[in-house]
């Protein structure tokens, strides 16, 4: 019989790594203290039996560990298994206070960082593998279990994304079948653009599968020697099965039956990660017995493998570390040392593998990663698990405007490979190239689409002024940079603008020919803004706006990139002398848009409100037969004016106030008094009242005491205030008299439409006609009498 054993059958690095380390934390344990693995470190009852023998206990969740210390979780110390947790796992057993020792297999951590800088990159994030496996369980954390987990080619098929513009990154399960792995790709591959996937089957996995399938294909029985529930050795007895027609699945050398051994001449031995090297061993040992001239060589290194009584697994790694230390080349090649000689190999193959998918670089290649460090040489830039790339920090500094302190750790950068180190795991970055590549792009997207790019201007120079897109320069004549002409060019330094690019000629060694064009986006923006403008502008409408200067005549408000006029009419309801006392500059107002002219640009805006009109309500406040108390204001040839409430005036007739015949109110009344009187006609509409102080009280005017004469004779008014005829020369003519009573028209609409906000022009025009009907008769009642006009011919405002 021949029997061909796998090179790579058994423990992995990582697993041996997890076992040897919690033999190690056994050995040291305190009494006071606990020791948990948690989840089983390893499937093998075998080693799960030694090392509970020595104290070890498997825990699922942290209230195990708190029942289990009899709340004392702080004395634990709890092993974190080569299949590794999430960081939710950590942050509770940190909370606990729990020691932890950490023996996630290094190619495990590696998977748990790409998982989490592709989701934090906004990537979803696919991992192909069983679903049930604690690996994919703790990878799932580290994008906070958002991943998609995908067991089968079949789940591949049926996978569809949320939508179009979903990005994926792909991962696998470190113990995850090649083939499969390879398949389901394909299958992603064929739907999704815009994915990534990253081939994590460990190498020592996918080695041992290789092997296997290698050696199964020559074999006539495989015998597979691993523990049920170990998911990589299920995949190495389904792969011998593929193409071995005989497979035989054992935990150990008890399991195997002779009978079903011997009439095989070639046997092949396989064993998954979590088989120490003893249990293979005796596998191997037990099938000799049926022939002892098996293959020497395989069953030599079987012999060295396994320790001499084949005892405990903390036996076989303590004698085979003592067995490395004696120097037998042989004995390396199988002791512990042996494993770690297998993993600088296996690591070396994992990282390959890796590298291949992520950071396999070379010189002219652009590639992103994140600043990890900022001196004064340069900038260090994570690019992967292996490289890391430098920028000099003059690459920075061509761009106009960057300062230094501008750079942030964690922040990405996008550069161009220029040297590569692989073994100094080193890489010289330009970003200076990257950048110019993209700006000479973009600068040629903007002359041929005409669209906008933002440049900073640096200089002034004759004639214009030089801006740059980071280190490509861009020439912007004066007569460009502005909608008039540009005198001071060094105003604009160190501004950044957005500009039309209006020529580009790429010349040799970078010598271009670049111009741009601010003028035409400041043009075309006016436009646009004055369109949308006017085509909403219409009488009526309510608009805020900010008043953006006083003036002895109004109010300029801006409203929305255009300044409109309040007049002072239309600023308040009372009177007043400048708009100063209503508004002030910056002030934002609600104003209507009573008129505008578009060719003009002139737009008219009012700010008083009707409701703010004193006469609003004037109607219902004010009827005829209402007594009022009355404030006397003013007084006229023809009467008096009185105020009924604040902008509200009225006019008492010069017959309404005393029951004598008056020359003059101001004979009976006194600026300021108050007076009761009675509304004895009101229009509303036209804002006049009219009121009779008679009625509820005259006001007779004070006997004035007789003046005498030299002689002491009374001096009778005639006499004294009569002129003469001859002296009557002065005397004003007819159409004086007329022009007289005239002007006294005048004042009183001037009166009225100032006490009523009203232009005097508007009121005049209105109610010119009326008042020059009533002249007449105040003519004729002049003729009549010099002393006062008659009641009803009171003239109109
Ligand atoms: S199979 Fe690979 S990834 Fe998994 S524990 Fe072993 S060495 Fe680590």
């Amino acid at each position: 019989m021949e029997i061909i054993k796998a090179e790579r059958a058994g423990f992995c690095f990582g697993v041996a790594n997890a076992v040897e380390k919690s033999f190690e934390i056994l050995r040291g344990r305190k009494d006071n203290t606990f020791v948990f693995s948690y989840g089983e470190l390893i499937h093998n009852d075998h080693v799960i039996g030694r090392l509970e023998a020595l104290g070890m206990r498997t825990v699922r969740n942290p209230e195990e560990i708190c029942l289990l210390t009899e709340g004392h979780p702080e004395r634990a110390v709890v092993v974190i298994r080569a299949h590794g947790v999430s960081p939710k796992v950590y942050e509770m057993l940190e909370n606990l206070g729990c020691t932890l020792a950490d023996a996630t297999c290094p190619f495990v951590t590696k998977i748990h960082s790409l998982v989490r800088e592709q989701h934090e990159k906004g990537r979803e994030i696919i991992i192909v593998g069983d679903r049930e496996h604690p690996e994919v369980i703790g990878t799932n954390g580290w994008c906070q279990e958002t991943g998609i987990i995908l067991s089968d080619e079949e789940q591949a098929r049926q996978f569809r994304p949320e939508n179009n513009n979903m990005l994926y990154s792909v991962v696998a399960q470190t113990t995850f079948s090649k083939k499969k792995f390879t398949k389901i790709c394909e299958i992603l591959k064929k739907s999704f653009d815009n994915t990534i996937f990253f081939d994590t089957i460990c190498s020592a996995t996918s080695l041992r599968q290789e092997e296997t399938v290698k050696i199964a294909s020559q074999a006539d029985l495989m015998v597979v020697v691993g523990d049920k529930k170990s998911s990589n050795t299920r995949k190495l007895y389904d792969l011998s099965s593929e193409i071995c027609d005989h497979v035989l699945f054992v935990e150990d050398a008890e399991e195997l039956n002779l009978s079903q051994v011997d009439k095989y001449m070639k046997v092949g031995v396989t064993a998954g990660a979590s088989v120490p090297d003893w249990i293979i061993g005796e596998v191997i040992g037990k099938m000799s017995e049926i022939n002892p001239e098996v293959n020497n060589q395989e069953i030599e290194i079987a012999e060295t493998a396994v320790p001499a009584e084949a005892a405990a697994v903390e036996a076989s790694v303590q004698n085979t570390e003592e067995t490395a230390a004696e120097n037998s080349e042989q004995s390396v090649s199988e002791s512990p040392v042996s494993e770690e000689s297998k993993e600088a190999g296996e690591n070396d193959s994992f990282e390959t593998m890796l590298d291949k998918t992520l950071t396999t670089i070379s010189s002219g290649q652009i590639v992103k990663g994140t600043i990890n460090k900022i001196d004064n040489k340069g900038v260090y830039v994570d690019l992967g698990f292996k490289f890391e790339g430098f920028i000099a920090i003059d690459e920075f500094a061509e761009v106009p405007g960057f300062e230094p302190d501008q750079l942030n750790i964690g922040d990405e950068v996008e550069a161009m490979v220029v040297k590569v180190s692989d073994k100094d795991g080193e890489a010289i970055l330009s970003k200076r190239r990257v950048d110019n590549k993209k700006n000479m792009l973009l600068l040629e997207q903007s002359f041929e689409s005409k669209t906008p790019v933002t440049v900073r201007i640096k200089e002034a120079v004759n004639g214009g002024v030089v801006a740059y897109l980071g280190s490509v320069r861009i020439f912007i004549p004066a007569s460009q940079l502005s909608e008039r002409y540009a005198k001071d060019l060094t105003a604009f330094v160190g501004k950044s603008v957005d500009v039309i690019i209006t020529a580009f000629e790429k010349g040799p060694k970078g010598h271009n020919r670049i111009v741009g064009s601010r003028k035409i986006l400041l043009v075309a923006d006016r436009e646009e803004k004055e369109e949308a403008f006017w085509s909403q502008i219409e009488v009526g409408k309510i608009c805020t706006g900010t008043v953006k200067s006083l003036t002895p005549f109004g109010a300029f408000v801006d409203i929305g990139g255009y300044d409109g006029l309040i007049h002072m009419s239309e600023l308040s309801w009372n009177r007043i002398k400048h708009p100063s006392e209503v508004l002030k500059v910056g002030q934002e107002v609600e104003v209507k848009i009573l008129d505008f002219d578009r060719k003009k640009k002139r737009i008219s805006l009012g700010y008083r409100k009707e409701e703010d009109n004193p006469w609003f309500d004037a109607e219902n406040l004010y009827q005829v037969g209402d007594i009022l108390e009355v404030t006397v204001v003013r007084f006229a040839s023809f009467g008096v004016f009185v105020n009924i409430a604040p902008g509200i005036d009225g006019l008492v007739h010069i017959s309404q106030i005393s029951n004598q015949r008056i020359s003059s109110a101001a004979d009976c009344l006194k600026i300021g008094q108050k007076v009761m009187a009675k509304i004895i006609d009101t229009n509303i509409p036209e804002k006049k009242i009219n009121l009779s102080i008679r009625d509820v009280q005259a006001y007779d005017p004070e006997p004035k005491p007789v003046e005498l004469d030299e002689e002491g004779n009374p001096i009778l008014p005639e006499r004294k205030d009569r002129p003469r005829k001859k002296d009557r020369g002065d005397r004003p003519a007819k159409g004086d008299k007329q022009r007289t009573r005239k002007d006294a028209e005048e004042t009183y609409v001037a009166d009225q439409a100032s006490s009523m906000g009203t232009s005097i022009g508007d009121i005049l025009a209105s109610k010119l006609q009326p008042a020059i009907e009533v002249n007449a008769v105040l003519e004729t009642e002049t003729e009549k009498t010099e002393e006062a006009p008659a009641e009803n011919a009171e003239p109109e405002a």
